[in-house]
């Protein structure tokens, strides 16, 4: 199968074998018809899987055949989840329409928005933006929505967790009613199929692969530490096994800063990337990382969510997600296009519990190392024995120990904070952020 046996124009071709894509992807192969026939798709496929161009390409070619002569309202929309990936998305539409007479723009929150507002004034065909910031320029009139006929949803699981909901639901309501809608997402949960019945119109739905096949390709390794030594055993690994390009994921923006700063002092390049970042910060620690200045990022899941980055051969998770997709997710980041990668979690007494989730949703049991000199010697969290009453060990524990099953139970609620508690529903979100945040 070849890009123009999807039906491709020969522009398109031409500037994606100009990208170095010998043949679309599985996910690319699968929606690319559906989304020339007009229809509206909701697509699922892991990270890494090419699911911009999946979108990207068809709606192109649209806009290309549909132009009008003399005007050039704003006809296709992708809303995004965060400043990177809205950037990077827009990085490629301009790629691909490199040999097509079709402007683009990206607009996003953090910085000046007087340059996007010229923009768009100026007539673009295809935006692309994150929710919040959108709203604000709507409301300003500096965009009209009213000839929209394509809306993609980007990353659709991550703007569910971010709390866009409201936002995007806001933006549609500025919108034809008649328009295609596409929803890209790495997952398929329920949340997701409940947000697309609400969204989308007898739509056709795809998916790549069975969930979590990538993360075969991935060597799963569980380093038991002390939860006081983990910076000391991060700066070994990396040392030791003269890793150039780590990515390593923190729970919170506070950890990513505070382990930043301990890997510089001991010699080795690093940046944060999180939400507390300025954008002129955040795009240049990615740069940095891209080209090699830097040797480790070090990211929040939000912040790391989407970014391209190519064959990364390490992904260190400094602390286990207590989310357990989450852990799905970052390790998306290694392995990609067929290449081995090597996804190591650093696991103290305290998340026992979150890697016994993250191995029921992979099926599969993490192989557990003790280094030497790393032993650990902090205590086991109590276990919940199968005699003693959930109720009453929720109860007992509330408050106090940072392991209390009633914590853990649910899904969206706070983490701890050291061995301090974290009251439920502080209303904080699982990075620090507050649940919704204008981007
Ligand atoms: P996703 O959105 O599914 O996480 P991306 O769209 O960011 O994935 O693509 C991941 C990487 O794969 C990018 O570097 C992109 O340029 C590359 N890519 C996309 N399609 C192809 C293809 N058909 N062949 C080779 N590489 C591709
Ligand atoms: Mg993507």
């Amino acid at each position: 199968m070849t890009f123009s046996d999807l039906g491709l124009s020969s522009a398109l071709v031409k500037a994606v074998e100009e990208k170095g894509y010998a043949k679309p992807s599985p996910i690319q192969e699968k929606a690319i018809p559906h989304i020339l026939e007009g229809k509206d798709l909701l697509a699922s496929a892991q990270t890494g899987t090419g699911k911009t161009a999946g979108f990207t390409l068809p709606v192109l070619q649209h806009l290309a055949e549909t132009k009008h002569p003399k005007y050039r309202p704003l006809r296709a929309l992708v809303l995004t989840p965060t400043r990177e990936l809205a950037a990077q998305v827009h990085d490629n539409v301009r790629e691909y329409s490199k040999y097509l007479n079709i402007k683009s723009c990206v607009v996003f929150g953090g910085v000046n928005a007087k340059p996007q507002i010229a923009t768009l004034r100026s007539g673009v065909d295809i935006l692309v933006a994150t929710p919040g910031r959108l709203l604000d320029l709507h409301d300003r009139k500096a965009v009209s929505f009213k000839r929209i006929d394509v809306l993609i949803l980007d990353e659709a699981d991550r703007m569910l967790d971010m709390g866009f909901v409201r936002d995007i639901n806001k933006l549609i309501s500025f919108m034809p009613e008649k328009r295609q809608n596409l929803l890209f997402s790495a997952t398929f949960s329920n949340d997701i199929k409940k947000l697309a019945a609400g969204i989308l119109k007898n739509p056709v739905s795809v998916e790549a692969e069975p969930q979590n096949s990538t993360a075969k390709k991935v060597t799963h390794k569980v380093y038991k530490v002390d939860k006081n030594r983990k910076t000391e055993f991060t700066i070994k690994l990396i040392k030791d096994g003269n890793w150039k390009q780590v990515l390593v994921f923190t729970r919170t923006k506070h950890g990513a800063n505070k382990l930043t700063q301990k890997l510089v002092k001991a010699g080795v390049p690093s940046a944060a990337i999180h939400g507390n970042k300025s954008q002129g910060a955040r795009t240049k620690a990615l740069r940095n990382f891209k080209d090699g200045s830097i040797k480790i990022l070090v990211a929040t899941d939000i912040a790391a969510r989407g970014l391209d980055i190519p064959l990364l051969p390490h992904v260190i998770n400094f602390e286990l997600p207590n989310v357990p997709e989450d852990y799905v997710h970052r390790i998306g980041r290694t392995g990609r296009a067929g290449a081995a990668g090597e996804a190591i979690s650093l696991v103290c007494s305290e998340e026992t519990e979150y890697q016994s989730e993250i191995e029921k949703l992979l099926k599969e049991k993490l192989k557990s190392t003790i280094v030497e000199g790393f032993e650990p010697t902090d205590t086991a969290p109590p276990k919940r024995a199968a005699s003693q009453s959930k109720k009453s060990f929720g109860r007992k524990n509330k408050g106090g120990n940072s392991n209390s099953s009633d914590r853990n139970k649910s899904k969206r609620k706070p983490h701890f904070k050291g061995n301090k508690s974290v009251k439920p529903n502080s209303g904080r979100g699982r990075t620090g952020t507050p649940k919704k945040k204008r981007s």
